[in-house]
């Protein structure tokens, strides 16, 4: 049987997903290259830096929240059955105040904060069935409002469900080892064009097909130069401290782009404290007053994070970080198109999502190549 060979371009969650996807089928081929690999940390490379957790936030009936809806069973089967993935569930608090709907941080998490989201019936209570079935005490894991005698001065909803928490230093190589065993070949590469890409397949043969995996640098990629994206910093903190349990507010009074977030990696990965939502700032050195001002909100939304009566004085510091989110104009971009006689199909612009929606967008790339492929075949015929 002819076998496709296949470049992804890209090592990000967006590309190491895609790939492992594609890799389960042993008629593909598939070389990754990339600028940056797992291991590195860098501004141009977005996914070591993320949390990452599973906060929806696709509108309802988009192919955004259909991505979203398609990646839970994987991420919850992966806690179950893959700790070697590093990923955990851990539970969640979401905290809406109705006067942040118009700042960028309250339209990020519109969805979310709906008293009646879609995905309240995709992440059921999971962790309780999972830690045991019969216990009827614990099925108070549901998702769940908050009652609003529980709710603290100016929070107008709340609700409370399960989540996950990925170790992304863990998350990414896992993905690398998966590939591999299914015979995926890495290499380190820089292409100013994506076409290019399709001469670098480990064979030494023309690739059939590229799938763009590149996030933000698919702005200035020769052939791609997509213009809808632009970048959303995120500025963290990563701690050693462990309240335990995860927790995100709609907005801050520290301005409309500051975020408040906290979640604690699974396996040891120390907890980040987040952030911001910073739309085409490019800074990439971490700001030292945003820094404060995130560790100080973050302890007044989670107290638990320090000893009574300590401020900021009681975190133990591993590490700053900043890292730009692709957000895109219109949402994130699966699409398949031919570029200078070469099949591309891209997977990116995936936002502060990419992980949450990782299953479901490589899942829609992977079909995208299939028709690709075919129409290809059929060309020769
Ligand atoms: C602070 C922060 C918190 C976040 N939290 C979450 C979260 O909790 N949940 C969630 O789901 N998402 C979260 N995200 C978003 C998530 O990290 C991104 O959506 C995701 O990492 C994007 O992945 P990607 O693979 O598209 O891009 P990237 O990770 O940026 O990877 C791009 C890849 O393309 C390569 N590349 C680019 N250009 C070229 C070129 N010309 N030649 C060769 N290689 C090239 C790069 O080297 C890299 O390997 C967060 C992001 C940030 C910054």
């Amino acid at each position: 049987m002819e076998e496709n060979k296949i470049v992804v371009l890209g090592a990000g969650v967006a590309g190491l997903t895609t790939a492992y996807l594609l890799s389960q089928n042993a008629a593909n081929n598939v070389t990754v290259i990339a600028k940056h690999m797992p291991g590195d940390y860098d501004i141009e490379y977005c996914s070591p830096w993320a949390g990452a957790n599973y906060l929806p936030v696709g509108a309802q009936g988009s192919a955004h929240a259909e991505y979203e809806k398609k990646t839970w069973p994987v991420l919850q089967d992966l806690v179950k059955n893959h700790p070697e993935a590093g990923i955990h569930f851990q539970d969640t608090v979401v905290y809406n105040r109705e006067k942040d709907k118009q700042s960028a941080t309250g339209q990020w998490f519109a969805e979310l904060l709906k008293k009646e989201p879609w995905y309240k019936d995709v992440v059921p209570n999971v962790y309780a069935a999972f830690l045991n079935p019969f216990d009827v005490k614990l099925t108070l894991l549901q998702f769940r409002p908050l009652p609003a005698d529980q709710l603290a001065a100016g929070i107008d909803n709340a609700s409370f469900f399960t989540s996950v928490c990925i170790n992304t230093a863990i998350y990414l190589p896992w993905l690398v080892g998966q590939c591999r065993r299914n015979g995926v070949v890495f290499k380190r590469g820089v292409f100013k064009h994506v076409a290019d890409a399709a001469n670098a397949h480990h064979s030494g043969k023309k690739a059939d097909l590229v799938v763009n995996c590149t996030g933000l640098s698919s702005k200035k990629l020769g052939g791609v130069m997509d213009d809808k994206l632009y970048p959303a910093r995120g500025q963290i903190v990563i701690v050693r401290n462990d309240p335990g349990y995860m927790s995100s507010a709609s907005g801050t009074d520290d301005g409309e782009d500051e975020a408040v977030y906290i979640m604690g990696r699974a396996a040891g990965g120390g907890t980040i404290l987040g952030g911001s939502y910073q739309k085409h700032n490019w800074d990439p050195v971490p700001d030292p007053n945003l820094a404060i001002r995130i560790m100080k909100r973050c302890i007044e939304l989670c107290p638990s994070l320090v000893q009574e009566g300590q401020g900021i004085e009681g975190l133990d510091i591993i590490r700053h970080g900043v890292g730009l989110r692709p957000l895109r104009e219109g949402g994130p971009r699966v699409e398949k198109e031919k570029i200078n006689g070469t099949w591309v199909v891209h997977n990116y612009g995936h936002g502060g999502f990419g992980y949450q929606a990782s299953y479901g967008s490589a899942d829609a790339a992977v079909k995208l190549v299939g028709e690709a492929l075919r129409q290809n075949t059929q060309a020769k015929l």
